[in-house]
């Protein structure tokens, strides 16, 4: 994604004069037997914006153009058992005839906002995400290398990955068939040694940070056996595949059940960790009032929100302080505004100061903080 890619390029760099564009995000539920709720999600999803649309904020224009974009968006809800994402983003803006549909390979919060701008936020931080993963899949004379992309798109739309390479499997992009033809059993080793020295070369020059290894159990167990500890540090897990008979469809579902365990055992490690830190009055900070203060003096290294939690607060428009009631804001005096989600304000404070933000989408602690996080220097906890 991002630069390069026409669809992304052209979502954060729309810009709509007097058309309001609609961004709504939407989770899909891998298990197919669940998919009768999808329906009603999306309903209550695109509530707000329905009820927004009878209200005299727009003109009748815009109101028309805003209709039929949520009757678009209502219409992916009935193709979503097609989709093997884990949740779609949808722009739309009829007036100015935008439509951009992508299918996110993990959950995001579900959200429909009306801007006069497409709200991507989440589908950056997602698609950054996704480049996390290469997959190597070993044989003892050959190699193949996958790297996470977005899952085909619908309405021939397609967001493609920063790092695309020659071959496009269907969702997944296939890397150029590394041939070290050693056939005789006694330079599998170097051949593996080789690989080895590709998937380091891959982890310094992409995007890519961890890797999945697959293959026939022995191959995989001789491979992982010969990595360099440091590499072999940043397998997160594998899984056996018969190499002569996978199809990167096969590849792709089992490479997302090792991620998806990895992500839920390494959330549960995070909450873990920065409840610790808390505990121990390192750098740590746990719930809305807390986090906040840490926000404003711009201390926040790593936000983790808790699934899809939203609380509203204030904002002073002058000097970007947030709060969640004071109607003069501390530090210059100024009115503050309501905002609808004050939690959705620190990730953009956090995001825009080079920090990170973890949505955990698993039952931890976190549950009841909210959020919590993992702090550059010490921030006292509220009296
Ligand atoms: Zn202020």
């Amino acid at each position: 994604m991002g630069p390069g890619d026409p669809a992304v390029d052209r979502l954060v760099g729309f810009r709509a004069m007097g058309a309001p564009v609609l961004s709504a995000y939407v989770g899909v539920p891998p298990d197919p037997s669940e998919i009768k709720g999808v329906h009603a999600r999306f309903l209550s999803v695109l509530q707000p914006v329905r009820d927004m649309v009878e209200s005299d904020a727009f003109t009748h224009a815009q109101r028309e153009s805003l209709r039929t974009d949520i009757d678009r968006v209502l219409e992916v809800a009935s193709r979503a058992t097609e989709m093997h994402g884990h949740a779609v983003g949808v722009f739309a803006c009829r007036l100015a005839d935008l439509y951009e549909e992508v299918q996110l390979p993990k959950p995001v919060r579900n959200r429909a906002i009306v801007d006069a701008t497409p709200y991507v936020r989440p589908l950056l931080e997602v698609l950054d995400e996704a480049h996390r993963y290469l997959v190597v899949v070993v044989a003892r004379d050959n190699a193949w290398f996958y790297e996470f992309s977005l899952g085909k798109l619908e309405a021939g739309t397609r967001v493609k990955g920063r790092h695309q390479r020659k071959r496009d499997y269907g969702g997944w992009n296939g890397f150029d068939e590394y041939h070290a033809r050693n056939r005789a059993e006694e330079l599998a080793r170097r051949h593996y040694r080789e690989t080895a020295a590709v998937i380091e070369e891959m982890l310094a020059t992409t995007a890519a940070e961890l890797v999945v290894v697959a293959g026939h159990e022995e191959t995989v167990a001789e491979f992982l056996a010969l990595l360099p500890r440091a590499l072999r540090d940043k397998v997160v897990g594998s899984f056996v595949v018969d190499p002569h008979t996978m199809t990167p469809g096969r590849v792709r579902e089992q490479a997302d059940d090792v991620v998806a365990g990895y992500e839920l055992r390494e959330e549960t490690r995070l909450v873990a960790d920065v409840l610790d830190r808390v505990g121990s009055r390192g750098l740590g900070a746990a719930g809305l009032r807390w986090c906040l203060l840490a926000a404003n003096e711009k201390g926040i290294e790593r936000l983790l929100v808790h699934d899809e939690r939203e609380h509203p607060g204030r904002t002073c428009d002058r000097c970007g302080w947030l709060g969640l009631d004071d109607q003069e804001c501390p530090v210059d005096g100024s009115p503050t505004r309501p905002v609808p989600d004050v939690i959705d304000e620190i990730a953009s404070v956090v995001l825009a100061s080079s920090g990170r933000v973890e949505h955990v989408f698993t039952d931890t602690r976190l549950e009841t903080l909210g959020i919590a996080a993992f702090l550059r220097f010490p921030v006292p906890a509220p009296a």
